[in-house]
């Protein structure tokens, strides 16, 4: 319903975009703002005082007043403009004094992102104060139980309370409002962060009553590199700024300053004039549609659910049911994240991919969180206001179909095999004869990505694979998209990771390896990476997967020396 008013869309019309919680497309009116204040009143804000300066520091402003009106907050003063959520909570954080808490407990929720973890960690450091974490369910849900047990841990023990409105890695909504509620009765200072929410659900700040509440435009179909951080003003008065700089002082000499009043207070350098000014855009297209957009990506969740709940393979994690439903737990933004059973996920996204779709795999910055579920990522899929049934559908029949793929790939051999033996033949002349080729040869005359894909497939049954036993942190490669160990075994180098396209590539690996020494080349110093190139394999190493690789092939030349 929206799409049209999405540039994006209109030059890559055969794009499903379907990880809108990484980034969103920017709406029309954004890109108009940001353009337009480049080409007609580009200058910096308030600092000087001709026209277009003035100009310049009025749409600036006016963004902050748009920003402020989308939240609800009647004093725009309180709205400071940054790069984004990570600035925001960094300078909660680092601008925190003692005097300012009355408890000893920074409390978090186990599925924040890691911008909502790390400060805090330096806090609780430089203050002597320490973390505690409320537990989600096995499954990531967090319904009465897991809010009962939440209401438990915010006692008076608690200085902080910093959670998200809504997980960025599960979709989860938390019920902020009686969470920020509590922390009031306990003097907790509460900390939102609503960077999955802004875009998604209404926000009023004064029924919310946190302390702070931070996001991103670019979540919120604005501009990346800006964002926002509403705080209470006695806070933000007290607050010592982070950034300092040119125009967020009062005066200065050479052995003192005095501040701004805020935001300017925390709004140090030149800003990201444009990127505000987009930011505004923004704003006020949500102010504009929000209900309008909360009904759609209702709708469309639900489709996804009940199409994702038919795929027996999959282990949905997470809230499930759609805003709206109940009143305080178990609700969920128009958001899935899943793990398939007995397959990885970033083969499954190699095949999803190349069908033109975007989806997310990954850890998405929750690490603690996936160690909590017992998984090493999810695959997410996000919805927003773009987002159309025809991609939905879309995904969920390639959903389907590279599962069936995946499994395939698991059988191709058997059915070969088990067919001719139907049919009373030997193997055909075909297979017997490339049975006995050598996996680069194979490869090499695999025209086209979905044969190339086949033969890895196939090639990831050659890989000797590395026992149980000695998959261990000592024969581990770190920094791989999937668990991967390498070690000797039975005077073989032998390998194990989940992932069959990376079994594959290291079944070709040490099979050069095999080839090298035989020859009495020198194993240890020969270009494997060269090698799949070559091979023209790069077209299957995503940036994640050519580092797991590269540390891979670095590994296999440690064990050869
Ligand atoms: N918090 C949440 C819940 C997020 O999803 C993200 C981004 O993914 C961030 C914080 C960090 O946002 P940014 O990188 O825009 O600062």
């Amino acid at each position: 319903m929206f799409k049209h008013q999405f540039p994006f869309f209109a030059n890559k019309p055969e794009q499903v975009y379907l990880d809108s919680a990484a980034t969103t497309q920017k709406h029309e009116s954004v890109i108009a703002a940001v353009n337009n204040y480049h080409s007609f009143s580009n200058a910096t804000v308030h600092r000087s005082a001709y026209a277009i300066a003035n100009e310049a520091t009025q749409l600036y402003e006016e963004a902050r007043t748009s920003v402020a009106a989308l939240i609800a907050c009647n004093n725009s003063s309180q709205i400071i403009l940054n790069s984004g959520a990570t600035e925001s909570i960094n300078t909660i954080a680092a601008g925190l004094h003692r005097d300012m808490l009355q408890g000893e407990k920074i409390l978090i929720l186990a599925s924040e992102h890691h911008a909502n973890i790390l400060p805090w960690q330096q806090l609780s450091k430089r203050l002597g104060m320490s973390i505690d974490i409320v537990h989600l369910s096995k499954d990531g849900q967090f319904q009465q139980s897991e809010y009962e047990a939440f209401k438990r841990q915010l006692n008076e023990s608690v200085a902080i309370v910093a959670m998200a409105h809504v997980s960025n890695a599960l979709g989860n909504i938390y019920p902020v409002q009686s969470i920020c509620y509590l922390a009031k009765q306990v003097k907790a200072i509460s900390v939102i962060d609503g960077t999955q929410a802004i875009a998604h659900l209404p926000v009023n700040i004064e029924e919310l009553a946190c302390d702070f509440y931070v996001f991103s435009a670019h979540k919120m179909y604005g501009p990346t590199g800006v964002g926002v951080l509403f705080g209470r003003m006695e806070l933000l008065e007290n607050l010592t700024p982070l950034k300092l700089g040119g125009e967020m002082i009062r005066h200065v000499s050479f052995t003192d300053a005095q501040y701004q009043a805020p935001p300017l207070k925390f709004e140090g350098g030149t800003p990201n004039i444009s990127g505000v000014i987009g930011l505004g855009a923004a704003a006020k297209f949500l102010s504009a549609n929000l209900r309008e957009i909360q009904n759609h990506e209702k709708r469309l969740y639900e489709t996804l659910t009940s199409g994702l709940l038919q795929i027996k393979d999959l282990n949905l994690l997470g809230n499930l049911n759609p805003s709206g439903k109940t009143d305080v737990c178990s609700e969920s933004i128009g958001l899935h994240s899943f793990v398939l059973k007995n397959h990885n996920l970033h083969d499954l996204a190699q095949l999803i991919y190349q069908q033109n779709i975007a989806v997310r795999v990954g850890h998405h910055c929750a690490m603690p969180l996936m160690q909590c579920l017992k998984v090493a990522g999810t695959m997410r899929v996000s919805i927003a206001c773009y987002t159309t049934e025809a991609d939905i559908q879309t995904f969920l029949d390639c959903l389907v179909n590279a599962i069936q793929q995946l499994k395939t790939g698991d059988d191709i051999k058997l059915q070969k095999i088990g067919s001719a033996r139907k049919l009373g033949k030997q193997l055909d002349e075909d297979t017997k004869e490339t049975a006995n080729l050598p996996i680069a040869a194979k490869i090499r005359d695999a025209k086209g990505w979905d044969n190339q894909y086949r033969q890895l497939m196939l090639a990831s049954k050659h890989l000797k694979i590395l026992p149980v036993e000695l998959r261990i942190d000592e024969n581990a490669v770190f920094g791989c998209e999937s668990e991967l160990w390498i070690t000797w075994c039975d005077e073989r180098l032998c390998a194990y990771t989940q992932s069959k396209v990376v079994r594959g590539i290291l079944a070709l690996l040490l099979e050069k390896v095999d080839d090298l020494q035989n020859g009495s080349k020198q194993a240890s110093t020969f270009d494997y990476f060269g090698y799949l190139t070559e091979l023209n394999l790069s077209q299957f190493f995503s940036v994640g997967r050519k580092d797991g690789i590269q540390n891979a092939i670095a590994a296999i030349k440690n064990k050869l020396v």
